[in-house]
């Protein structure tokens, strides 16, 4: 196949909307991020790598880092013990709702909305020594570089205007949910958010999950293939906040977005695709990201459907 042509013909298919919509301001960071951006890096599991404009270019990786706790929740935990805490069930809500958490008695619907990171948050807290150390050892590892961080500017700028999250995180703690002080679970939720990778660590740190037929072995983080299969099943219904029905029609692959304007989608034993572009629709995804996925899949005429 040849995915460079696919990749560049899209890039031109959706330059058209490369005004569309805005990046994230309600963290006041990510509002100084120049919005004109857009890159692609694909990674196949025989190998080959593809990629196009920004791909090399750090950005915040935000809800995307709810795949990587999920992973490491996983590691440290029996499946049961998790599923007890936190659904497993799409949300049709907003990412950071509090409505669906109240009625439901403090158990999130599922671990990629915020109230199911708050709650995985904890969990890392209390199951590791050094939780920050660990979950950047880990990100490194899986992309291969050594460069991969957090930005602390994000992480305060973010921490500072956490009143939702501060919110979801105490009705939390008063179904007994959280077990942790609630300062510190934010603290460590805004440090995971605001990891930056590139396009081209995140397609590479993907390919782990991609690789789903063996289990998962990397810095310390031990997976069966059962919980392979299931973290990608969750993304496949959980990964897009309340957009995750459409993103399955339209792209029909496992994936999860974040604010950051990142998306990446992986093909079970094939390939991660990683794509960013900062400008985001009503619902908080990219918009560039979405529509490129989409043509990704109808031209290479590759999704799990
Ligand atoms: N840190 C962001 C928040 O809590 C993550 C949201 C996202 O990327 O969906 O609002």
């Amino acid at each position: 196949m040849d995915y460079q042509s696919i990749l560049e013909n899209i890039y031109r298919e959706i330059k058209p909307f490369e005004k569309e919509g805005r990046q994230a301001s309600y963290i006041p960071a990510l509002a100084n991020v120049n919005p004109d951006q857009f890159g692609v890096f694909l990674s196949t599991l025989s190998g080959e790598e593809y990629s196009l404009g920004n791909y090399d270019t750090k950005f915040s990786i935000q809800s995307i880092s709810k795949v990587f706790s999920l992973a490491i929740c996983l590691s440290v935990m029996e499946q049961d013990e998790l599923w007890t805490r936190i659904g497993k069930e799409p949300s049709g809500s907003a990412f950071n709702s509090l409505v669906q958490l109240e009625y439901e008695h403090g158990k999130p619907r599922n671990p990629f909305i915020n109230a199911g990171a708050l709650v995985m948050a904890d969990i890392l807290i209390s199951k590791l020594e050094n939780p920050q150390e660990f979950y950047i050892a880990f990100l490194r590892e899986l992309c291969g570089n050594d460069a991969v961080s957090y930005s602390p500017e994000v992480a305060s700028s973010e921490q500072g205007c956490s009143y939702l999250n501060a919110s979801i995180a105490y009705l939390l703690k008063h179904h007994g949910n959280l077990h942790n002080d609630v300062n510190d679970v934010l603290h460590f939720y805004c440090m995971m958010c605001s990891v930056e990778m590139s396009c081209k660590d995140l397609s590479r740190a993907f390919l782990a999950f991609a690789r789903s037929s063996e289990p998962f072995n990397h810095a310390g983080v031990s997976l069966s293939v059962s919980k392979v299969k299931r973290i990608n099943a969750i993304m496949q219904t959980c990964g897009f906040y309340d957009e995750a029905g459409d993103f399955s029609f339209l792209v029909g692959l496992p994936g999860k977005s974040g604010v950051g304007g990142g998306i990446v989608a992986i093909y079970p034993s094939k390939y991660s695709i990683a794509v960013w572009s900062p400008r985001l629709n009503e619902k908080g995804n990219s918009i560039m990201g979405m529509k490129a996925l989409e043509l990704f899949t109808t031209e290479t005429s590759e999704s799990i459907f």
